[in-house]
């Protein structure tokens, strides 16, 4: 592997950006993300354009758009959405922009670029931002450069079992493995022991390399019990960037997000504008356009590292809307058609978040039996509504039909209230008015979270699903 050597030009500061009104819009994803922009798109009156593989032919995101369009057929379900030349082909000639939802090609910058290259927007930052931030150690890099603190790593992918294991005599144990080029939690090890090193680089490389098609590995120091807080940030087209505030998305399994809560519980307001003001810098530094999350681990000292950003729109931008009240889909198409922050009027001192949401991710996977996912036809789905409540979905409909093709995610149900007890209070109430048959679904877990006193307290970090088993019954 060559040693790429980054650029950050400074952000451009003109002030004169060609507003370009976007007439139509074509989201290049499915399920509930993709029905949560096409909804923005008609609020604006936008033409909105679905594109859907073979295996969607039913689903509920075809039916949501003004237009929509098969794509890859005679492609594996997931191939359809990861194909460009496909997306490219429905959106060339007849689309103003694309957005490209999270997930499938959200993060490829060769796919920011071919749009660009055929004459039609990429709703997100430019390619070159996307290819960076992908990059464990370039975005690491960015980080330091811009006088961010990261967690001790190593500078270059590692790609030899004697580099890593040369990395963890110098800088001791634990340590976590992670796939350069990868995300999502998979690739990922924690190493404990120095005889466990060889056997779990090699398991780590090449999982990265199956799930990635690049087995470089990123490895870093691992912190103890950390929360996972992320900030939100907003940049437009003439370098300004704002932030919009905290979410805490500690309750993990797996290193994957279940619960979110904005704002962050129990924070110390220091560490908050601390943060806050560092994701601003970073955002700034390598010229970051549109939405994005910048990635600290908290540990229990107070101390805060850097450890990605999320060049996209996240599954958990949600619980950001309901406390600041600002559309984040809206505000990404605004910015890609040319707008200002100020002209949107979004000057940090009019950001202002206010009260408690919680996001539950209801999946069609059964706590009991390891989280399999479930699949079969939805036989009955009354979901839990009413003040303070907000279902993003797709698939839950009686007489639905779960696939097994793409992820397991039936509905993301929203809480806001006052403060943490009264969001949770909403989001209980709303799980248990849930009737679901013929699938399982992993309620009865998130019932157990919400009601768990060290969760309630705003006192829990990565460790807890892994340090409770009780939740699972
Ligand atoms: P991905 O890109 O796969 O989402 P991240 O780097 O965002 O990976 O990390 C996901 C989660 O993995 C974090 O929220 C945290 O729980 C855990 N993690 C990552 N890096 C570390 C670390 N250095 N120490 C402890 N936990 C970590």
């Amino acid at each position: 592997l060559n040693k790429v050597c980054w650029f950050f030009p400074k952000a451009n500061k003109s002030t004169s950006v060609e507003y370009k009104p976007i007439k139509s819009i074509l989201v290049a994803n499915r399920g509930e993300i993709a029905i949560r922009v096409f909804r923005a798109c008609t609020e604006l009156g936008i033409r909105s354009c679905a594109v859907y593989s073979q295996q969607d032919k039913m689903h509920m995101h075809r039916q949501k758009a003004d237009e929509s369009y098969l794509i890859g057929a005679g492609l594996p379900p997931v191939e359809a959405y990861l194909s460009i030349p496909e997306i490219i082909r429905v959106a060339k000639n007849h689309i103003d922009a694309i957005h490209p939802g999270y997930g499938f090609l959200s993060e490829r910058s060769d796919f920011a670029q071919a749009c660009v290259d055929n004459g039609v927007r990429f709703i997100g930052p430019s390619a070159g931002v996307v290819q960076r931030m992908g990059d464990k150690v370039a975005a690491r890099q960015a980080a330091i450069d811009a006088g961010v603190q990261v967690v001790p790593g190593t500078d270059n992918p590692v790609i030899s079992e004697d580099e890593a294991m040369q990395f963890c005599v110098k800088h001791g144990l634990p340590v976590i493995f992670k796939a350069a080029y990868g995300g999502g939690g998979r690739g990922m090890r924690v190493v404990r022991e120095l005889d466990e090193v060889r056997e779990n680089f090699r398991r780590a490389t090449s999982e990265a390399k199956a799930a990635f098609g690049n087995g470089a590995m990123f490895i870093e120091k691992f912190i103890e019990k950390p929360r996972h807080i992320e900030l939100q940030v907003l940049g437009d087209q003439s370098g300004n960037v704002v932030h919009l505030y905290e979410r805490d998305c500690s309750v993990q399994r797996r290193h994957q997000k279940l619960v979110e809560v904005a704002p962050a519980p129990n924070l110390d307001p220091k560490v908050r504008d601390a943060m806050a003001a560092d994701a601003v810098k970073l955002a700034q530094f390598v010229g970051y356009e549109n939405a994005g999350t910048v990635e600290f681990l908290l540990d229990n000292r107070g101390n805060y590292y850097f450890i990605e950003v999320n060049a996209r729109l996240q599954v958990e931008h949600t619980v950001t809307e309901e406390i600041t009240g600002i559309d984040l889909v809206q505000s990404q198409i605004r910015i890609a058609e040319g707008m200002t922050l100020s002209e949107l009027g979004m000057t940090q001192d009019k950001i202002v978040p206010q009260g408690c949401s919680i996001q539950c991710r209801v999946t069609t996977e059964d706590p009991a039996k390891n989280f399999q996912p479930d699949t079969g036809r939805l036989e009955v789905f009354r979901s839990g509504e009413g003040m303070g409540i907000r279902l993003d979905g797709a698939s839950a409909f009686a007489g639905a039909i779960i696939s097994p093709y793409y992820d397991s995610l039936l509905v993301k149900v929203i809480s806001r209230a006052a403060d943490l007890h009264a969001s949770a209070a909403k989001m209980n109430r709303s799980l248990r008015e849930f009737r679901i048959r013929g699938v399982k679904t992993n309620i009865p877990f998130l019932l157990n979270v919400l009601e768990n006193q060290k969760f309630l307290n705003g006192t829990i970090d990565t460790t807890f699903i892994d340090e409770h088993p009780q939740l699972f019954h």
